[in-house]
């Protein structure tokens, strides 16, 4: 069923709690500062959360869902609630107000299905590893393709997993919105990686821009296909030529960009 602003609500009570203590156990882990859930919506996952941490802050689109909860929810006056479509937010700025910084922000959310891919790449996928991490609700479609053992990897993956794994935590079928969404849902845990890649990401995005079009290729064909028609020199190691981008791993990769 197609919702405004992908609101399918989170109602089974089981899933919520373990989601909440999921998110708890990894912020106090984490030794985090700072909580922000992205699409609050009516609130039952962040009345379980709120107290995690005391600086913690929400980012929802839909003014009527703030309107209603200030209508009903107590506690909402102390939570800070920034009314804006999250991809448009300066994070960092709104940190530094706070006298606080990213690299001790957990960020978590039930999230809106139609700009997933946005949201991931906003936090996780510039190369940095600037956040701890998240705790996201997302389809399952997209969490299969984005964990860090699959075989295939999509150009998501590639910019996410350079600077986090992401592990699958639980599948989450539909009945358990409401609306129920007509995909089934998983939950993912991205967790910063420990050793940070000895890789430039700059050098990578653009190796990833040249060769992503054309995954069904090996990447000897492509490197010479863009040697012959853009005069671009890839260097790509003979015992990697007969390879396909989605095949590689990140040692693959040094191996090309060193
Ligand atoms: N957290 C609630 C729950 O678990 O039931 C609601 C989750 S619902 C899947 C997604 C939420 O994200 C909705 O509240 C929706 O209004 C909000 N949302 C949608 N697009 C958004 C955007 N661009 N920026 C911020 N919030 C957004």
């Amino acid at each position: 069923m197609w919702t405004y602003l992908g609101q399918n609500f989170l109602t089974d009570t089981k899933i919520r709690h373990y989601l909440g203590d999921k998110i708890k156990k990894i912020y106090d882990e984490s030794w985090c500062t700072v909580l922000i859930e992205i699409g609050p919506g009516k609130w039952s996952l962040t009345k379980l959360i709120h107290e995690i941490s005391p600086d913690f802050f929400v980012i929802e689109r839909d003014n009527n869902l703030i309107a209603e909860g200030k209508l009903k929810v107590e506690w909402l006056e102390n939570v800070r609630v920034i009314h804006a479509d999250v991809l448009d937010v300066d994070v960092d700025a709104e940190l530094k107000n706070r006298w606080q910084e990213a690299n001790k922000t957990l960020v978590v959310g039930n999230l809106p299905y139609y700009i997933t891919s946005p949201i991931l790449r906003k936090f996780f996928g510039e190369g940095k590893q600037d956040y701890v991490g998240g705790v996201f609700m997302v389809q399952k479609e997209v969490a299969d393709k984005l964990c860090t053992d699959v075989q295939k990897k999509s150009y998501l993956w590639w910019i996410v997993n350079f600077g986090y794994d992401v592990i699958y935590l639980k599948t989450v079928p539909a009945k358990a919105f409401s609306p129920a969404p007509k995909v089934t849902s998983a939950l993912i845990e991205l967790k910063r990686k420990d050793v940070p890649l000895s890789i430039d990401f700059t050098r990578f995005l653009s190796f990833l821009e040249d060769f992503a079009p054309y995954s069904r290729k090996t990447l000897g064909a492509i490197a010479t296909m863009l040697k012959k028609k853009q005069n671009k020199e890839w260097l790509i190691p003979e015992t990697l030529r007969g390879k396909r981008l989605e095949e590689l791993g990140w040692w693959d990769v040094w191996e090309i960009l060193r």
